[in-house]
């Protein structure tokens, strides 16, 4: 049975004081079944790091380098993540690839790198809404995981987590509908599974895209949906910590 995961992504969001605010509310939850992650901007990884210390909730960073060290002015390594107690990196999240042009290879690269370095990579996939309706999504979906397993292997899917985001669902308010979600997760799975049982078994796969505590319940009660990727809602503590509650 695998575990769930409940994830926030702040994205670009906070300050030194509403993360008072905000991780003093997530403190006050108190246990969960479901690991609970929380992924703030890069400056603020030393002040949630030092704040979450004594819980049970787990720090996550929203991009990386690809390089190990050196002269790339701007970036930040998996050795400086590292540093601050991060576990999850997450990458290739479609604002990555569509604002910043990241490419499959460039996000496979940064898989590689979080992997050499023994932290576990949150790989986003989705499709946007022109291909779901070219009926394109899983084709988008599965392109988008062969240039991880091109470089990676797919063996290290055992050390990852995936997250389907489709694109037209993220910041929209229109969530994917449970069985949608369900739809998508199911041919991921069976995908993996062509290559590795071992890993389609065990691979958490998260969904993202307007997640709200209305709608989780009904997401984590399909079967191969196995916790969510939260943006807008993980930004106030009592629809995080709801959204939590329904994860059981
Ligand atoms: P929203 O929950 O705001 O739609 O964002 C989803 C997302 O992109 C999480 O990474």
């Amino acid at each position: 049975i695998r575990q769930k995961i409940v994830a926030g992504n702040w994205k670009m969001n906070g300050s030194k004081e509403s993360i008072v605010s905000l991780i003093g509310g997530l403190l006050e939850m108190g246990g969960s079944d479901s690991e609970v992650v929380i992924a703030p901007s890069f400056p603020y990884l030393s002040q949630v790091s030092e704040m979450i210390s004594d819980s049970a909730l787990v720090l996550a960073a929203q991009n990386v380098s690809n390089h190990e060290q050196g002269a790339y002015t701007g970036e930040v390594s998996v050795s400086m993540l590292n540093d601050f107690g991060v576990k999850y990196v997450l990458l290739g999240h479609s604002e990555r690839r569509s604002l910043y042009g990241e490419t499959d290879e460039q996000v496979a690269t940064k898989v590689k790198a979080v992997l050499d370095f023994g932290l576990t990579p949150m790989l986003c996939i989705g499709e946007t809404l022109e291909e779901r309706e070219s009926n394109k999504t899983f084709e988008v979906c599965q392109r988008q995981l062969q240039a991880v397993i091109d470089c990676v292997g797919v063996d290290s899917f055992e050390q990852m987590v995936i997250a389907y985001e489709p694109v037209w669902a993220i910041g929209t308010g229109l969530s994917a509908s449970a069985e949608q979600a369900q739809d998508v997760h199911q041919s991921i799975r069976s995908f993996l599974s062509t290559l590795s049982e071992s890993v389609a078994r065990k691979v958490q796969i998260l969904y993202g895209g307007s997640v709200k505590a209305s709608t989780s319940s009904a997401l984590f009660e399909m079967p191969d949906v196995d916790g969510a990727l939260v943006g807008g809602a993980s930004l106030d503590a009592k629809e995080f910590i709801a959204i939590v509650k329904t994860a059981g």
